[in-house]
């Protein structure tokens, strides 16, 4: 793929747009000019060569970029039948925008906008004006001078071939872990000093990975308890571990969650067809699944979420049909319907950019959206990623009342983050301004440079000393 520009300098807009269309190996060649408000853009490929036009209702550089990727969106749509809901939303976050609008603008102009700025078509922009409206009640009841925790843990009872975690096999790498929780076990120490100093309010716990349900259930709860002697969680409105691979529950885990207070898991099927799972080597059967929801609502955890992917090697849209029934069937409160996604980590890029192009995922996405909403549990946070396939969207389910704050405080990034653990991402919050420390991202790494990470830590501390 070759790109030029002329009389600008949005050279990564327009790859992002051309990316929605064509593969980077692809014999296709674009020119992007803009004179004044007016962006042209015109592409050659597979022997043909096609152009598209837009205007800029104004001289801001968000509207230029945006009509410099609406030129060359116009000119790739005639040369592909490749859906692109979004249209030119090539964000993240794509339901933000719209919250931003809620309190000045009606339905009605949200919708134009986003469908006539950005491209959207009439479903995503609805979905994103839905999922900002519920986002918005969620923030409302944000408490002030609150802090999120989040703890990592980077092992997995063995490695799915299109994971992009920095995440370990716990079979081969056992010797690591004891020393990882004794350093994490330092970063909650030093971590519970720091929120104590500040006078901040602990609302949400989350343990992520990896699969944190990977480790001894003793091992995991050291770590819970350790959170408890250096924080008041007194306050915490919801702690969720993300059990993840469901071959690793156990009663005496799901006990060992109850005894403290995790009140969410999330429990990961992915699908429900075994014969998917073997071929992305996710070694998990469908009985684990059914195994570990009876399992956590025996020791009595309130709410499960189910996380599914759409576009999975071999499927179709039947074949997601049935894996929602058969989620639904096991009555959870909540379920994230997630899109393929590869980084250059993951074992199975190779295969990725071969269906990277599928039209199927959209309608995997489509009917799972229709499904889960026919059943009660309505969309409530949303993101994408980038080099997922057909630039659909990852979003989050729910039953009322079964929403996960976390996700959406993450998303909206209105909430501090102190992330413990390797791969964590601590964030600092002040209006619009927002700052990042980052942990290393290897179990090993991380371990071994402890004493570097609890002094990093301390930016945050210093961010939030200045301000008061
Ligand atoms: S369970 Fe999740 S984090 Fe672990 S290897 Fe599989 S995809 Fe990666």
């Amino acid at each position: 793929m070759e790109i030029y520009t002329y009389g600008h300098e949005a050279e990564n807009g327009v790859r992002q747009i051309m990316q929605l269309f064509f593969s980077l190996g692809d014999d296709v060649r674009v020119e992007s000019k803009l004179e004044g408000r007016r962006a042209t853009a015109e592409i050659y490929a597979f022997g043909k060569i096609s152009t598209g036009e837009a205007f800029s209702g104004s001289d801001e550089r968000l509207y230029i970029t945006n009509a410099i990727k609406k030129s060359v969106f116009y000119a790739a749509k005639k040369l592909s039948d490749m859906p692109a809901p979004w249209g030119i939303s090539t964000g993240i976050r794509p339901a933000k925008g719209a919250r931003k609008m809620l309190s000045d603008y009606s339905e009605d102009e949200i919708l134009n906008h986003l469908k006539n700025e950005y491209l959207m078509d009439d479903k995503k922009a609805r979905l994103a004006i839905e999922v900002a409206r519920r986002e918005e009640k969620i923030l409302s009841s944000m408490p002030s001078e609150s802090v999120s925790i989040y703890v990592g843990i980077p092992f997995c009872p063995s490695r799915c071939s299109y994971c992009s975690f920095i995440s370990q096999a716990i079979a081969h790498n056992n010797k690591y872990v004891k020393p990882y929780i004794d350093a994490v076990l330092k970063e909650i120490e030093h971590t519970g000093r720091i929120i104590k100093e500040l006078g901040m309010k602990v609302d949400t716990v989350y343990f992520g990975g990896g699969t944190p349900t990977a480790i001894a259930p003793a091992e995991l709860e050291r770590l819970i308890v350790s959170l408890d002697e250096n924080m008041d969680l007194s306050r915490v409105r919801e702690f969720c571990v993300e059990a993840g691979r469901p071959d690793t529950f156990t009663s005496e885990m799901m006990n060992m969650l109850k005894r403290n207070n995790v009140g969410r898991i999330s429990i990961n099927p992915q699908s429900m067809h075994q014969k998917t799972l073997d071929a992305v080597g996710r070694h998990h059967r469908i009985e684990d699944v059914e195994k570990a929801f009876y399992l956590a609502r025996e020791a009595g955890i309130e709410s499960i979420n189910a996380d599914l992917i759409a576009g999975l090697p071999g499927e179709d849209t039947e074949m997601m049909k049935y894996t929602v029934e058969k989620i639904l069937a096991m009555n959870p409160e909540a379920v994230t319907v997630h899109t393929l996604y590869m980084k250059r980590a993951s074992e199975m890029i190779d295969e990725f950019e071969k269906i990277r192009f599928t039209k199927n995922a959209a309608a995997m996405v489509d009917t799972a959206t229709m499904m889960l909403k026919g059943e009660g549990l309505m969309p409530y946070y949303m993101y994408k990623q980038r080099n997922t396939l057909g630039n659909l969207e990852n979003a989050g389910f729910a039953k009322c009342g079964h929403e996960s704050l976390y996700n959406v405080y993450i998303m909206e990034e209105v909430q501090p983050i102190l992330a413990i653990g390797a791969g964590g991402s601590t964030k600092m919050v002040m209006g619009e301004e927002i700052e990042r420390v980052f942990n290393p991202k290897e179990a090993s790494d991380y371990t071994n440079r402890i004493d570097e990470v609890l002094k990093r830590k301390d930016v945050f501390y210093d961010f939030y000393k200045r301000r008061m």
